[in-house]
């Protein structure tokens, strides 16, 4: 296992500062920016840039032929989210070694289909799941073990058992939040953890760095966070599902959803994006937002007593 100090071109005095900054490890490193880690370390852009690209090297991280990609791409798994409709539209589930990410304002179902997926990602795979556990990252306080349970009784879990299978942490401000994605590595491969949620990802940011003038940092910080969760996705072939409250567009009413007010948080990291928004009673519409290999293209799904359902059902 190769550590900071190996990196040549980073001293103890080096090493002491990336590690004070939250860059503890090759890979936090390895995704970085020059931009971010100078601002963050106070090392120059050139001299962050070298340490980068040594980071890299040292894990490895570099050219690869197609069929090494495509042979990762096979090992892709997907949850069922218990809607057939929406499961089409994400190419049949939320898909692992990826980031989900659904938008959409309060109320549209967000925390519902986190909830659903903590259930769905213990089914059996002839069942949509993945027969793993769940880690849910709670930033607003809108965890629901009774919701759980109804969801588990719906598909013939056992309750008991599934909310055991959910390893819950609260993140109570953004670096809280950004250390239990840091420290999730190890639970994840302890316990067999194949979904990792945070609801929302957005909040803790947006409270901590209002207004324009924060907006740089905010971003900065943001993207670190996303980086992390990105590579948890990638390394353990693991689902990553995120949510983010942004506003309907009054006067977008019949324009393009997505240009919600907050958009969508995933423009540097590649994954897919929903958004979510409120039709008649307990329907919803998904739309499938720049996605990189799937059309875009719309859904409806209902939220019940039981879950996440398709309309004909009811
Ligand atoms: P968001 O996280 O996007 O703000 P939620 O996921 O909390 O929204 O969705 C809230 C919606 O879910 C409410 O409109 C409510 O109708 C529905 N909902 C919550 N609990 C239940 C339930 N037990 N039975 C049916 N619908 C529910
Ligand atoms: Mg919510």
């Amino acid at each position: 296992m190769k550590s900071l100090q190996d990196l040549p071109g980073v001293g103890p005095a080096t090493a002491e500062k990336l590690v004070a900054s939250g860059y503890k490890s090759l890979e936090s490193i390895a995704v970085a920016t020059p931009g971010e880690l100078s601002a963050a370390t106070g090392l120059s852009e050139r001299a962050a840039q070298k340490i980068i690209i040594a980071a890299r090297k040292a894990l490895d991280i570099g050219f690869k032929t197609a069929d090494i990609i495509y042979e990762q791409r096979l090992k892709v798994s997907r949850i069922t989210t218990g809607s057939r409709n929406l499961d089409k539209l994400l190419g049949g589930g939320v898909e692992t070694q990826t980031i989900t990410e659904v938008f959409g304002e309060f109320g549209s179902g967000k925390t519902q289909l986190a909830h659903q997926l903590a259930v769905n990602v213990q089914l059996p795979v002839e069942a949509g799941g993945l027969n793993g556990k769940a880690l849910y990252i709670d930033c607003e306080g809108t965890f629901r073990p009774e919701r759980i349970v109804a969801m588990a009784n719906a598909v013939g879990l056992d309750t008991k058992e599934t909310l055991k299978n959910i390893i819950f942490a609260r993140a109570y401000n953004s670096d809280h939040q950004m250390l239990i994605a840091e420290q999730a590595k190890e639970i994840i491969e302890e316990e067999g953890i194949k979904l990792v949620i945070v609801d929302s990802v957005t909040g803790h940011f947006r409270a901590e760095y209002p207004g324009r003038e924060n907006l740089a940092e905010r971003q900065q910080k943001l993207n670190r966070h996303l980086h992390t969760l990105a590579r948890l996705a990638d390394v353990f072939n693991i689902a990553v599902f995120i949510t983010n409250q942004v506003m309907a567009r009054p006067d977008t009413f019949f324009g393009d959803p997505t240009t919600a007010v907050g958009g969508h948080v995933l423009f540097h990291v590649p994954g897919a994006r929903i958004y979510l928004r409120k039709s008649k009673g307990n329907r919803r519409i998904a739309r499938l937002v720049d996605s990189p290999y799937l059309p875009e293209a719309e859904a409806m799904f209902i939220i019940t007593e039981e879950g996440i359902r398709d309309p004909e059902e009811s």
